[in-house]
């Protein structure tokens, strides 16, 4: 904003408030243009050049650099033509906007060199390979190249790398010249919900698998270097590194020598030394985020590794879960307290799973994850797989999972909540049209401090009129509108079709969308974004799922692989 503000010669406060009208910056800078004369014209903007720029602002730290951030962002604002400067202001924020999500972007390049391969002189190359073939084998073949792209960018997230080696390789060969390395945080695999230890027994039929702690922490990725260095990435691929430097002090002295490279897979408890036992994940969220010094830390954290990814030159990602639990625990020894390994218990008998989980949550974990052992046991990263389901003791009743939520609106509270917010609008977030869709109102699970508290917070963030990319009904309309900035936690009895609300429209029904019923807050979500709150697929999903259960027919279920 002070960027915008000092470009374009107007007052910080008028950007602020118009911002805070329109929603979005980009517009505001789009619009604020032109108010300054310059003594001459810069020259165009170029793709490269606005890159470059957008990187060493990301690599600037230190004491001047709000400074000469703002500097090199005037420098932009100053050369933007035409609508340029609404998209550097919303690349600067992190939204774009353009209706477009990372999927399609892969599955275009896909699709584009798979019809045009890579590497060809011109004009006589071939420009669609697909001539000849039938429409449904077109359409799996392009679909088989694209989960090649996507598996290759899910273990090495880096379009600078993956590009140049695509257009020079071609698809098929992709995966032989991009793989994972340490210092790249890939993405994370992630987890099936299960309604309980029958569904489990039935997805997984005959084979092997084994039950671990599910334990309720932030997910810490946790890459050691040959030159010695030690990173520590979050789910979403952020750097964690200076948040923990415990973690990188201690590892040096869990590792075994015969470790030189690796990437494991973990999770960051919060451990309360004197009782010598787990922490509530809450306690966990007072650590601070970045550029934590050890001699400050108050809140001691236990790393619970549970998957090996890399090992010395190796990765490991299309080796059974059996092998690679092997190696982690043949790499590292265990010391209470810092370091241990996931418990685990290889059965298939239901008593036992259903004692296991309940001794889970008596060691203060959410529950068990319950990982295929040797078939379909690869680390599945680029579609959404079932090779490992979550099974938590509340599954047992209402639905399989919880909800990640925004609230988006808020309604004054009668009686007992007066002068406070007493329910709140929710939505859901759909990636492609990048819209808040309302999924239910709610009122209930709140403490009076939890309503106290989410008055003041929210009261802060409340917009005169919703943002034109909320989508909601007219008989949901709340007294306050709210920016999207808190995301929460949300549990509820099933889902259903509704004539009111609009999660996931189109995806179940072309009208309308998917509500809540009996929804019920839990906890804020601190380390979410309004954008990872949950999507619309994992709504769509779960109204399936339910559908499912209900019917008992799960035979025809079609593997639905998303990539997220
Ligand atoms: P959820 O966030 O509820 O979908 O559950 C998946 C998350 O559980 C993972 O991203 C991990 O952060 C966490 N987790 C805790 N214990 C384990 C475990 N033993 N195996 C895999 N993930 C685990």
């Amino acid at each position: 904003m002070k960027a915008v503000a000092q470009a374009t010669g107007r007052q910080l406060d008028k950007i602020k408030a118009e911002a805070q009208e329109k929603g979005d910056l980009g517009l505001v800078a789009e619009s604020s243009r032109g108010n300054q004369r310059t003594m001459f014209t810069p020259p165009k903007l170029t793709v490269p050049g606005v890159f470059n720029k957008l990187k060493e602002i990301a690599k600037m730290s230190g004491n001047a650099a709000m400074n000469k951030k703002i500097d090199i962002i005037k420098g932009l604002f100053v050369a933007c033509r035409h609508s340029e400067a609404r998209y550097i202001a919303r690349a600067l924020g992190g939204k774009l906007r353009i209706g477009l999500a990372e999927l399609s972007v892969l599955s275009a390049i896909a699709q584009a060199v798979s019809l045009t391969p890579p590497g060809q002189s011109f004009p006589d190359g071939i420009l669609d390979a697909s001539k000849g073939m039938s429409t449904d084998a077109k359409k799996s073949w392009i679909e088989e190249n694209a989960l090649i792209l996507k598996q290759t960018y899910c273990e090495l997230p880096n379009y600078d790398l993956v590009i140049p080696a695509l257009l020079k390789y071609g698809i098929k060969e992709l995966p032989q010249h991009c793989k994972l390395t340490p210092g790249v945080p890939l993405k994370p695999m992630l987890a099936h919900p299960t309604k309980g230890v029958g569904e489990v027994l039935k997805r997984f039929e005959e084979a092997a698998f084994t039950c671990e702690y599910k334990y309720d922490g932030e997910r810490a990725q946790i890459h050691i270097l040959e030159n010695g260095e030690v990173h520590v990435y979050s789910r979403n691929q952020e750097n964690n590194t200076t948040k923990y430097p415990d973690i990188i002090a201690r590892i040096p002295q869990v590792k075994k020598d015969t470790v030189k490279s690796c990437i494991f897979d973990s999770e960051a408890v919060a451990w309360d030394p004197q009782k010598k036992q787990i922490q509530p994940f809450q306690v966990l969220t007072t650590r601070k985020r970045k550029d934590v010094e050890a001699s400050d830390i108050k809140v001691q954290v236990c790393v619970y590794a549970f998957d090996m990814l890399y090992l010395n030159g190796e990765s490991l990602v299309t080796e059974p879960f059996s092998k690679r639990r092997q190696l982690l625990r043949e790499s590292f020894t265990e010391v209470e307290g810092q370091f241990m390994f996931a418990t685990y218990m290889d059965t298939a008998n239901t008593d036992e799973i259903s004692e296991f989980l309940d001794q889970s949550i008596k060691d203060s974990c959410e529950g068990l994850m319950v990982k295929t052992l040797e078939q379909n046991a690869t680390y599945e990263i680029a579609k959404r797989s079932h090779n490992w389901l979550k099974l938590k003791k509340d599954y047992l009743e209402g639905v399989g999972d919880t909800l990640d939520l925004v609230v988006i609106g808020g309604y004054l509270g009668k009686g007992k909540r007066t002068g406070i917010y007493g329910g709140f609008l929710l939505a859901s977030y759909d990636e492609e049209s990048e819209e808040y869709q309302t999924i239910c109102k709610i009122g209930t699970g709140f403490t009076d401090e939890d309503l106290e508290n989410h008055h003041s917070f929210l009261k802060d963030h409340v917009i005169d009129s919703p943002r034109s990319y909320y989508r909601w009904d007219s008989s949901a309309e709340p007294d306050h509108w709210f920016e999207p900035v808190q995301v929460w936690e949300v549990k509820c009895a099933d889902l259903s079709i509704s004539p009111v609300h609009k999660a996931a429209i189109g995806m179940v029904e072309d009208e309308r969308g998917i509500s809540l019923r009996f929804p019920r807050f839990l906890r804020i979500r601190d380390d979410k974004k309004p954008e990872e709150a949950t999507n619309s697929f994992q709504v769509a999903d779960l109204y399936k799922k339910q559908q499912q259960i209900q019917n008992v027919s799960s035979t025809t279920e079609k593997e639905d692989d998303d990539f997220y």
